[in-house]
């Protein structure tokens, strides 16, 4: 395999760098009511990672300032969080916008059934997880009945107005392939999912992301298991994309850990690789100016965000098509 460096120095390019860091993505803990098979982050009931409120503070105490317009929550199921609530409703009153990711099946837990209401008072973006429209993948994927609960999930949003046509609560849902396979194109993806959701269901959302399985975590395990790993990760390298590098997510965002510590993206959290050394590690270091220009710590699996139209939380990427 040729290391990711190398790679994008035989284009011209010594190293990569971030141009902003207009999303600040916080992962509130590795808790969750699933253990899915591709889970990047191996996240489960079990875990026990929890951001702590000293370290909510933190986050709320470097997003006061105005100068990072979006703040994605994720997990793990950040609605697990015993802080989330707090969380979301300071940064609305900070005049933060703010996305959180859900795998649906939470809103359903004992507790959490008022979430939608509260995600709708505070008008947050929800990305919501569901691997397919069909019942037999969703629930290989994610445990049985997760696709039924999901449905559920998404019905009582659309009730509330989430994801309908011309309504301003956006609700957009994840797919990711369900084996070692590369996503389909998202456009006819997206129209897929809507007209069968539609049609078998009545549910309704406005787009649809594709994400690539990353050869980490417990996608990783799956792979060496099945002795696809080298083969899949031949096919990243066979993919690479120099249209995509421009808009790595690494390159506008900044991942910050349960624990406070900072990393370009989730993937490099879930492998311990924190940023490079010499920049600020965690919260109480946070300094926006040497973060938005920060040189970017490269791995071998940044192949999985370079592949064909390349892949990050927001989908396949944008001129890489
Ligand atoms: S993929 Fe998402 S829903 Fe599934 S275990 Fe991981 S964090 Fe939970
Ligand atoms: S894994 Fe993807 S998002 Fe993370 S640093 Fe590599 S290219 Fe950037």
């Amino acid at each position: 395999m040729i290391p990711f460096a190398r790679q994008l120095e035989s284009l011209g390019y010594s190293g990569l760098r971030a141009l902003e860091v207009g999303t600040l993505q916080v992962n509130l803990g590795w808790r969750c009511n699933q253990a899915c098979k591709h889970c990047h982050l191996q996240a489960g009931p079990e875990r026990l990672e929890q951001m702590a409120l000293p370290t909510i503070r933190e986050v709320l105490r470097v997003t006061e300032t105005g100068a990072i317009p979006v703040l994605d929550l994720t997990g793990g199921a950040p609605e697990l969080n015993p802080h989330f609530e707090y969380l979301v409703a300071t940064l609305r009153r900070l005049g933060v916008h703010v996305r959180s990711r859900s795998n649906l099946t939470v809103l359903l837990e004992p507790g959490k059934e008022h979430l939608p209401e509260f995600f709708r008072k505070h008008r947050v973006e929800l990305i919501c997880s569901l691997p397919y429209y069909q019942q037999e993948m969703v629930d290989r994927v994610r445990g049985p009945g997760a696709f039924f609960k999901s449905l559920e999930a998404l019905r009582r949003l659309n009730s509330l107005g989430y994801g309908q046509a011309g309504s301003d609560l956006e609700l957009h849902l994840m797919y990711n392939p369900g084996g070692a396979f590369f996503p389909p194109g998202q456009k006819p993806l997206e129209d897929l999912f809507r007209r069968e959701l539609a049609q078998r269901h009545e549910i309704h959302f406005h787009h649809l992301y594709t994400l690539l399985n990353m050869p980490i975590g417990r996608f990783q395990d799956y792979l060496r298991k099945s002795s696809n790993y080298e083969s899949y990760m031949g096919k990243l390298l066979a993919s690479f994309n120099p249209a995509t590098l421009s808009g790595l997510m690494c390159r506008s965002l900044l991942s910050v850990a349960w624990d406070g510590r900072l990393f370009d993206c989730d993937f490099h959290q879930a492998l311990d690789l924190p940023l490079l050394p010499g920049l600020p590690q965690t919260l109480e270091e946070f300094d926006l100016q040497a973060l938005a220009s920060r040189p970017i710590r490269l791995a071998e699996h940044c192949y999985g965000c370079t592949a064909g139209a390349g892949s990050s939380c927001g989908g396949s990427l944008a001129g890489a098509e």
